[in-house]
């Protein structure tokens, strides 16, 4: 292993930032300290003018194999992710087979061992198949994945849902919730609102998303279960989750940098403005930057959610559901909420690295002296305009494309490897 001397650059973390140099030595971090003098040949990487954070984690990524490898796979969506500054990812279990059993869990884990670049923690599936029929045995797979979810659909029966929720209480597992009550649905694509209405649009109403939140809330207060809420894109899940956490019920929560700087205001007739859940109202894209300031919302994940060209150029009504953004997340976060004073640097990298990795009991998270040397330079000053044909993902879906942004991600290492470097 190569030893590596980080030098000048500004370390970033939840706490503030100061000027250090990271000395890595054996996949870990051997010293932080103001002028390390290098004596032992490892090589100096000049990170003057740039920001030093641990590598980040995403909890929500949608790798697609093995089943739909002509959308992603996961050597692909590891180095977008690895290019996105990212060391850590949650991969999704709508796959084919859905890893319900310790033996579909396995032929995943299989490719992931041969092809990631980076980690990639696999969740499984709360029902088999998730079907919503029938649990899976959370007892047998709990050591071998980061949560379990149904996502791509909301977990409908309320029986069911109280039943996950026993047995994760009693096996100590989270449980990662998309919340879609699909009576509400309609043949909705977009969000019900003024958009949808003015261009003859189905909307989504947004109580298809916390009606479901505000069940589960519930249900996690009576079952003492770790409850996690994937994706919320509206007012009312922030303000349903921050009264949860008030009261003590043990719940954490993601949101996308596509519902903290996008709206419906911004819609095209283009797939890749669709997604479920809907890009929503101002109001509720401010609530969700409210959250994320005061710490309702505990991690921003991307949802990466790759297609082909084929099925995202169907318009809003016919494209599948869905966009990349493992490669935009940061410059677009920095962009549109660091540079104009929304949000702190330190709580967007904070929501990207710690909160995160608390949410899911991972450790690590920080730069610190023994830590694992899984970083992330970032040059703050780079000016670049976003181009899907330069995307490592298959998937180039991205309502961020043409977008001038600063900053880019100029090293990731993971265990003081280089996985990307510009
Ligand atoms: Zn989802």
């Amino acid at each position: 292993m190569t030893d590596r001397l980080l030098k000048g650059g500004v370390l970033v973390d939840g706490t503030g930032r100061r000027k250090a140099d990271v000395l890595v030595r054996d996949g870990r971090i051997a010293a932080i300290g103001p002028d390390i003098v290098e004596a032992s040949g490892a090589g100096v990487t000049d990170c003057r003018g740039k920001l030093v954070c641990a590598g980040f984690t995403d909890l929500h990524v949608h790798f697609r194999e093995p089943g739909q490898s002509y959308k992603e796979t996961i050597r692909s969506g590891s180095r977008a992710a690895a290019r996105g500054g990212y060391t850590t990812v949650c991969a999704m279990p709508n796959l084919a087979p859905v890893p319900d059993t310790p033996e579909t869990l396995a032929l995943e884990q299989e490719i992931i061992d041969r092809d990631a670049c980076i980690e990639v923690l696999p969740y499984c599936s709360i029902t088999r198949g998730r079907k919503g029929l029938e649990l899976t045995d959370f007892a047998a797979l709990k050591g071998h994945c980061c949560a379990f979810s149904d996502d791509g659909s909301g977990v409908q029966d309320d029986a069911m849902m109280r039943a996950a929720m026993t047995a994760a209480a009693r096996e100590d597992v989270i449980l990662a919730a998309h919340c879609e009550d699909n009576a509400l649905l309609r043949g909705g694509y977009i969000h019900d609102g003024r958009y949808a209405a003015a261009h003859g649009h189905r909307g989504i109403c947004s109580e298809s998303e916390w009606g479901q939140i505000a069940r589960d809330l519930q249900l996690a207060e009576q079952t003492g279960c770790r409850y996690h809420v994937c994706h919320i894109s509206c007012a009312e899940s922030v303000e349903l989750i921050r009264a949860a956490k008030a009261r003590g019920v043990r719940v954490t929560c993601e949101t996308a940098p596509h519902y903290l700087v996008l709206c419906e205001d911004d819609l095209q007739e283009d797939g890749r403005f669709k997604m479920n859940p809907p890009l929503r109202r101002a109001e509720d894209r401010e609530a969700l930057v409210e959250g994320l300031r005061d710490g309702t919302i505990d991690a921003v994940a991307t949802d990466h959610a790759p297609h082909s060209a084929e099925e995202k150029s169907r318009g809003l009504a016919g494209s599948a559901m869905g966009i990349v953004g493992l490669e935009t997340a940061f410059p677009v976060l920095y962009t549109e909420l660091v540079i104009p004073g929304k949000v702190r640097l330190e709580r967007i990298v904070e929501a990207l690295t710690e909160g995160p990795r608390r949410a899911f009991r991972l450790p690590g998270g920080r730069v610190e002296p023994g830590a694992a040397a899984d970083l992330t330079v970032i040059d703050p000053d780079a000016q670049w305009t976003v181009d899907p044909a330069e995307f490592l993902s298959q998937g180039r879906a991205t309502p961020f494309a043409g977008m001038r942004v600063r900053s880019r991600i100029v090293l990731t290492l993971k265990d003081g490897e280089p996985v990307w470097q510009e």
